[in-house]
């Protein structure tokens, strides 16, 4: 008898109250809003935690407004501190941004000559001057979609 039922405990949603499965950790993701429940994020519910790309404060807000639980470049940035190797998708790219010990690069997930990879020294100076094509990050921000912390492929 498999007692993989058992692990499992059903739980409303800490932002929009639907039901959701949690594992024995407390962790399950919330198909109605996406909110990935972790009581790391409510214990800090001001701070963007992985898994989730927006605080639970923010979350709740989203929510509230009927709008999807996407990040800012702030909180993309604020998952970077904390995670290091983040991704996002625009125009049907896949990019990478990654912060290492002196810098921070950014750059096509698969690499292409199409792109050429930038390096920045600070989060202030990425968020300031990253650019597509030209076009500076922070103001495709609302076209860019699925920026999370980086999953292997
Ligand atoms: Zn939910």
């Amino acid at each position: 008898m498999s007692d993989y039922k058992a692990k499992f405990t059903v739980i409303p949603c800490a932002v929009c109250g639907q039901l959701v499965d949690v594992d024995n950790f407390g962790q399950g993701d919330c198909e109605h809003c996406g909110w990935h429940q972790s009581e790391t994020c409510l214990k800090n519910p001001d701070t963007v935690a992985y898994p989730n790309m927006v605080s639970y404060n923010k979350a709740k807000s989203l929510y509230k407004q009927s709008l999807p639980l996407k990040p800012s470049l702030d909180d993309f940035i604020a998952g970077l501190r904390y995670y290091k190797e983040m991704e996002f998708e625009y125009k049907g790219t896949l990019y990478a941004v990654c912060k290492h010990s002196n810098n921070i690069c950014f750059s096509e997930y698969f690499p292409s000559d199409s792109f050429e990879a930038q390096v920045y020294y600070t989060y202030e100076e990425f968020a300031e001057k990253a650019h597509i094509g030209g076009k500076l990050l922070k103001d495709i921000w609302e076209d860019v979609k699925n920026a999370d912390y980086m999953i292997c492929r």
